[in-house]
């Protein structure tokens, strides 16, 4: 093990990321390094970079190592450290619990009162190597590539999403088809809903969607969403929808798009405070099913999204449209902010630009 490793790093308040060589991270008594195989980019890295207003409170203390969805190999643990051993591959899971709070205590670590994430308040994974505390492992059970297993941190999202909406025999609206609507437009397919109407205003993520199984996309610039969606439900709306664009005005979208009785289930991070816009008819006369998610159950959802991905029931790869070493950093933010790509990761194996 060399005593330095090339890292992305944030270093001041203000837009853009530095290379630079850190010092080799050591796993704490209860942390584990992982030498990272694929890092991937998430909307949160971009905001990051960005240096955007949203993401200013969510950063304890600078410089630090954005990223937080990746795998690799365990290649050391610290002294009390039982549950992961040295050698097998795993993935971190974001969201790291305190183990005591009413959350912890209940059965949702994952919405922990005192949740740290990884990426934002500790050093991520946009690095060679990475610390993780070991009780925020994902050891994987199955045999998945790299640039997979990097992506089941944001579709276990997407699969979650798909869950709480109970798509099955439904027609589902996917609102914005970003990674995360392009994941759950697929896992809703694996899980029989019975036509998938998905809206995106992306050329290369409308294309992606119907290649994931959107059955019908629309550009919500060009065409009035809750018209398209009555017309194709014989006027009775989508049973469930998934926001999942975070754009100004999309819940109160979707809320207008869903059938009497229907769920919604909300997984953008909403870039504006939210409203309803027609509240009686949109609202308390729909009887509404609303549901909020953040993260991923610990570890079921990991389960279940690395089960669906190993035996090919959904394919994610198409998303993966770049794949850059930690010095192409400026090029993977170059190619997510011109509306090139979908989904970017970082190969920290890796010296030169290679296709996924
Ligand atoms: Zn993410
Ligand atoms: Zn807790």
């Amino acid at each position: 093990m060399t005593e330095t490793m090339t890292a992305v790093a944030k270093v001041r308040r203000e837009p853009g990321y530095e290379v630079l060589q850190k010092e080799m991270p050591r796993p704490g008594p209860r942390e584990v390094l992982l030498r990272v195989e694929r890092a991937a980019v998430c909307g949160t890295d971009i905001l990051l970079y960005k240096w955007d207003p949203l993401v200013h409170g969510l950063v304890a203390s600078l410089p630090f190592i954005p990223g937080h969805e990746c795998c690799g190999e365990v290649v050391a643990v610290g002294a009390e450290v039982e549950n992961v051993p040295v050698g097998v591959r795993a993935c971190a899971e974001t969201h790291i619990a305190c183990g005591q709070c009413y959350q912890c205590s209940h059965g949702m670590p994952h919405i922990c009162r005192n949740l740290v994430l990884f990426g934002h308040q500790t050093d991520g994974c946009f690095a060679e190597y990475a610390r993780v505390p070991a009780g925020s492992v994902y050891v994987l059970t199955r045999d998945l590539p790299p640039e997979v297993a990097s992506l089941l941190e944001p579709f276990g999202v997407s699969l979650r999403g798909v869950e709480a909406a109970e798509v099955q025999g439904e027609d589902l609206l996917v609102y914005g088809c970003g990674p995360i609507g392009l994941g759950a437009v697929a896992a809703a397919k694996a899980a029989q809903a019975r036509r998938v109407i998905a809206t995106e205003v992306n050329p290369v993520r409308t294309e992606l969607a119907r290649r994931m199984g959107a059955d019908l996309v629309f550009d919500p610039r060009e065409t009035d969403v809750r018209e398209a969606v009555l017309d194709a439900t014989s006027r009775d709306g989508a049973g469930c929808v998934i926001e999942a664009s975070g754009a100004a005005g999309a819940v109160a979208q979707c809320l207008a798009c869903l059938r009497k009785g229907g769920r919604l289930v909300v997984l953008g991070n909403p870039k504006a405070p939210v409203k309803v816009t027609n509240v009686m008819r949109d609202f308390m006369h729909k009887e509404v099913t609303l549901k909020t998610l953040h993260g991923r159950r610990m570890y079921r959802t990991w389960r279940k999204a690395e089960a669906l991905l190993a035996e090919g029931n959904v394919d994610i790869r198409p998303l993966i449209t770049h794949t850059f070493p930690l010095s192409g950093i400026e090029q993977a933010m170059e190619a997510i902010l011109t509306g090139r790509a979908c989904k970017v990761e970082l190969d920290p194996t890796a010296t030169d630009t290679h296709s996924p």
